[in-house]
């Protein structure tokens, strides 16, 4: 601490870069989770689950894991600190609206939560600081509950039939129970394996995610893509069945269908036999 960055290296980042000759001003660790920020508001968060693991070595000596392993590299002066490992390292500003200090801390890991824990979660979940959020945004929010990634959101958002676009205002108490449990189900579930599963119904073991313009496995409807919050991360979703606090705004026009504007792709899309039917229907 109290040393200028010489060199800083994150090859999976998640937002944006500590700036060379910034200075460390606090480092915090709870639990999995160490917070390290530098003097102009940037913080770094890495989460080490069961993986991972932060190492502090002099200048020249030699890395005790494989320089694959590594996700992190701050050096200051005659140290460099090397996280290996760890599935979540991203940053962001200490003035981001949920850094305020009504909000506090990070939410309660849901790979390790307690009953407590979980409960509180929802409570985060339905308190949520800014209550016109969608469920989508605020699912990835690490200060409502830890664990929860792109890649779950969506098959969360699926299993609980949930609209991503619903805003956080619309929910009720149970529904963040039910979806505060489900994630923490589904992560747990998926916290020894490689591949994710999050449902047996569709080969590969994903409901939603990376599956836009084929066939949803409950309903039939076709599964959507888009783009959504400040990081532009992409959500998939069934337009068919994720009913549950949609809002009003029409959401299924037929601009939002043909998301691929190359007319091939558009007759592909159109050409599928379930599109087919449900236009000819
Ligand atoms: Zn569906």
């Amino acid at each position: 601490m109290g040393r200028a960055l010489t060199r800083f290296d994150a090859p999976g980042l998640y937002g944006p870069r500590p700036s060379a000759s910034r200075v460390i001003e606090r480092v915090e660790c709870h639990g999995k989770h160490l917070e390290i920020a530098w003097d102009d508001d940037l913080v770094l968060h890495t989460h080490l689950r069961l993986s991972g693991s932060w190492h502090l070595y002099r200048i020249g000596e030699r890395w005790r894991k494989p320089t694959e392993q590594m996700r992190v590299v701050i050096e200051v002066p005659d140290w460099v600190a090397v996280c290996f490992s760890a599935p979540i390292v991203e940053t962001y500003r200490e003035y981001d609206r949920f850094r305020h200090p009504g909000f506090g801390r990070l939410g309660p890991d849901l790979c390790t939560a307690s009953e407590a824990e979980l409960a509180e979660c929802a409570v985060r979940l339905g308190e949520y600081p800014d209550q016109t959020a969608t469920i989508a945004e605020a699912l990835l929010d690490q200060h409502v509950a830890c664990g929860v990634g792109n890649v779950f959101r969506s098959e969360i958002l699926w299993a609980c039939e949930l609209s991503p676009f619903a805003p956080v205002r619309s929910l009720l108490p149970e529904d963040c129970v039910h979806v505060i449990n489900a994630a923490s189900r589904m992560l747990r579930e998926n916290l020894q394996s490689v591949h994710r599963v999050t449902t047996t119904a569709v080969p590969g073991g994903l409901a939603v995610y990376g599956r836009n313009g084929q066939r949803c496995a409950r309903c039939g409807d076709t599964v959507q893509v888009r783009r959504v919050g400040e990081h532009a991360r992409t959500m998939y979703w069934c337009p068919g069945c994720q009913l549950l606090h949609q809002p009003d705004a029409p959401k299924r026009t037929d601009a939002d269908r043909e998301m691929d504007p190359h007319p091939a792709a558009a007759k592909y899309l159109a050409d599928l036999p379930w599109r087919r039917a449900s236009l000819a229907g």
